[in-house]
């Protein structure tokens, strides 16, 4: 009987493989195994589906050039960052904080979803691509600390960037690496985020050799953490450094509420 079984289902591969050839690659892959919209749960293929990349809430210009935040004109600070990010030349961000982008940047850093990274670092790079004009950067990232990274068995933001610079053909160098463990910055104040990241990134080599540094990470919302990043680069000889980030979170954590601040200069 195994005898007559395992020709039968070896002619029964190779022909699923003929037409797999014949179509697309991942076509049968896709018939077994269908992709979810990591967002709405709809069977469309892709991970993130069409009708979720339209409802991405974009952030168009005029924006506060420091930062990203969205402004009713160019700013060169606002009254999120104004003062704050000295270190950070200008950054962008490719959408607000809000769903459904939300659940996407979820899935990727809780819920093993790395390979949503790509798609996302390819729409931030569009978004970071004017900023840079003639210069030539390298791309590097907020790095994880070794033991949470190791947990969860890659670094969100390095994926990311690794995207980014795919996309705007320039090098991709790990820079910083996270000297201490801290805490996740999303229950903390103001303050409490600055003293939670002082002190917790350092240069992976004494001098840097790139002259302009795109830094890369998932969400910005005080802007602390990539501040303390975008200083250690500077004292490492870096002389500008552009934040490219995929969500900018317009939570005040001095004022609290969401979305107080979205429109004002
Ligand atoms: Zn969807
Ligand atoms: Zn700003």
């Amino acid at each position: 009987m195994l005898r007559m079984i395992t020709p039968m289902f070896i002619y029964i591969l190779y022909n699923l493989y003929i037409i797999n050839n014949m179509m697309n690659h991942g076509t049968i892959a896709e018939l077994l195994f269908p992709t979810r919209c990591v967002a709405c749960g709809r069977y469309s293929g892709r991970l993130i589906c069409a009708g979720c990349t339209a409802a991405f809430p974009l952030i168009r210009d005029p924006v506060c050039r420091r930062c990203g935040k969205p402004a009713m004109y160019y700013v060169d600070e606002c009254n999120l960052c104004r003062g704050r990010l000295k270190d950070i030349e200008a950054g962008v961000a490719l959408a607000v904080y809000e769903e459904p982008l939300r659940t996407v940047i979820h899935g990727m850093k809780y819920g093993r979803m790395w390979r949503l990274a790509r798609p996302l670092g390819y729409m931030a790079a569009v978004r970071i691509a004017p900023v840079l004009g003639e210069t030539s950067p390298c791309v590097t990232y907020v790095p994880m600390h070794p033991r949470r990274r190791r947990v969860r068995g890659y670094d969100h933001a390095e994926l990311l960037a690794r995207a980014v610079a795919e996309a705007l053909g320039l090098p991709l160098l790990r820079l910083l690496e996270r000297t201490r463990h801290t805490l996740s910055q999303t229950t903390l104040d103001l303050r409490g985020r600055r003293e939670n990241v002082r002190g917790a990134f350092r240069a992976t080599t004494g001098r840097t050799p790139c002259g302009e540094v795109v830094l890369v990470d998932d969400v910005m919302t005080t802007g602390c953490t990539l501040s303390e990043c975008a200083g250690v680069l500077r004292r490492a000889g870096v002389k500008r450094v552009f934040a490219c980030v995929v969500a900018r979170d317009l939570v005040n954590p001095e004022m609290g509420e969401k979305g107080s601040a979205l429109f004002s200069g």
